[in-house]
């Protein structure tokens, strides 16, 4: 694998390409079965990813004639990720095995090594029978959702097929690694502005935050919206509170931090809210405290001058009774996840009352990834890279994330072991702006390395 990846970083040509070997077997990495079981009784905080993902060696799956093999230069860390690497809800092996039952290519995914990931920029090794758009040495990003063309149901959308998959979660042979087999239509191109890295971080995450507010599926933010982000520096909420100021609409961002204060204040939301500083406790014991949602309503409309129209809500828990109260009367709460606790309480009086609707949203269909890539390769939105990890160090990057020490995406090398490979139009990312494209930067051009 190592070959290649040199061979590809040197410039291969794409019909060379299409004539080396693949390999028998690739690095990833993920979690191992007999691992199972490792964290119970233990505390959330206590469920340390560093201790359960690690690097394998996978062998190179036999490829379905609608399926593309392709060589991945960089991955991500997604939420999802964490899931898996601390068996929550369910250990992701029950999904392995629920697809192995499916058919005989679904087989191949049930192993006792998931190589996770769900996101991937790279080039394309190699295509199956059934492939026409795309071809050994097209440079690609990969996004997540993973469905079977022969459900009657997935056709109005995607998201709707009864055996939709997240890739990398849901399926093995994940993007954190140095290769992977998904199916073509995941394959969308690489905008040719961005290094490997910065075109890896967006395909999950920013396609999210685009259906939960853009796409026709969601809440349809329009200008002049006010739009109530909550974790607006992590990984879709800094798309969400992107894509809010570039509709010209009224982001309001939360955050927990004074130095994510700053971020959101660069970025141009002006107003934020730092939920930690407030001291906000939704939560009087095994209560929903109606007061302090009144409190944080008001600090609101301090800020913009009247309730938001849209919440972006994905903690749960922790805050549905307080977005269910503070949306404006017809007011919409749309929602992907419930990081804190998935058994929601909220005052239905203040929902039905003032006509306020709850909207689920679920990733993206492959239109609407489309569609966010195009934002992104326009330089419309921008890639949200605060650091950058080795393969190697995916664990610790995956424990950042569960902790809450991040901001926006954290970039895994693959096969692009350095970074700032990749840039094909290098005249278009000086139009678009060495100080945009890096906005979130934390660090400067170096691989975060964990200390000895
Ligand atoms: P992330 O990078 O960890 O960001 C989440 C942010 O939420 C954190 O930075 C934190 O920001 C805030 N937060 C966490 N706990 C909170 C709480 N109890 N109260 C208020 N704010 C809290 O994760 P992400 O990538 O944005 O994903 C967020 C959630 O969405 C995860 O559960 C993920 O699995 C889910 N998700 C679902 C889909 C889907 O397709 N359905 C797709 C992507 C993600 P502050 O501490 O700064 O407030």
């Amino acid at each position: 694998m190592r070959e290649l990846g040199d061979a590809i970083k040197a410039g291969i040509s794409a019909d060379e390409l299409a004539r080396l070997p693949l390999p028998d077997t690739y690095r990833g990495a993920g979690i191992y079965r007999d691992d199972v079981g490792i964290f119970e009784g233990l505390d959330s905080a206590e469920k340390d990813p560093r201790k359960s993902i690690r690097l394998g060696e996978m062998t190179v799956p036999e490829m379905a004639p609608d399926e593309v093999a392709v060589a991945v230069m960089a991955s991500s860390i997604n939420f999802n990720t964490v899931w898996s690497s601390v068996f929550e809800p369910l250990p992701t092996f029950i999904f392995l095995e629920r697809l192995g039952r499916e058919s005989a290519w679904g087989a191949r995914h049930d192993q006792d090594f998931h190589v996770l990931g769900s996101d991937a920029s790279g080039v394309v090794l190699r295509v199956g029978s059934a492939v026409r758009e795309w071809k050994p040495g097209d440079h690609v990003v990969v996004h997540p959702n993973y469905v079977d063309d022969q459900d009657p149901f997935g056709h109005d959308d995607a998201m709707m097929a009864a055996n939709q998959r997240a890739w990398g979660f849901e399926t093995n042979f994940g993007g954190l690694a140095d290769m992977t087999v998904v199916k073509a239509n995941q394959l969308m191109p690489k905008p040719a502005h961005l290094t490997w890295e910065e075109a890896s971080v967006n395909a999950l995450t920013a396609s999210t935050s685009y259906r939960m507010l853009v796409g026709r599926n969601g809440a349809r933010m329009k200008l002049g919206d006010v739009v109530l982000i909550w974790g607006a520096s992590g990984g879709i909420g800094i798309y969400a509170a992107q894509m809010a100021l570039r509709t010209g609409a009224i982001p309001v961002g939360v955050v927990s931090s004074p130095e994510k204060v700053e971020l959101m204040h660069r970025m141009g939301v002006e107003h934020v809210i730092d939920r930690k500083a407030e001291g906000y406790e939704f939560w009087d014991g095994d209560v929903q405290n109606e007061k302090e949602w009144r409190r944080f309503g008001k600090k609101i409309r301090e800020l913009v001058g009247e309730d938001p129209d849209i919440v972006f809500e994905h903690p749960g828990r922790s805050t549905m009774g307080a977005s269910v109260y503070v949306a404006k009367r017809g007011g919409t709460i749309i929602t992907c996840a419930a990081t804190s606790g998935y058994t929601i309480e909220y005052d239905n009086r203040h929902l039905w009352m003032k006509l306020k609707t709850i909207k689920a949203s679920h990733f993206a269909n492959y239109r609407e990834c489309w569609e966010t890539n195009r934002l992104i390769d326009k330089g419309l939105i921008q890639p949200c890279i605060s650091d950058v990890y080795r393969l190697e160090d995916a664990g610790e990057a995956a424990h950042q994330v569960h902790s809450n020490l991040h901001e926006g995406k954290l970039a895994i090398l693959c096969l692009a072991d350095e970074e700032g490979l990749g840039v094909t139009d290098r005249e278009k990312r000086e139009r678009i702006g060495e100080h945009n494209i890096n906005a979130f930067r934390r660090h400067s051009r170096d691989v975060h390395s964990q200390p000895a």
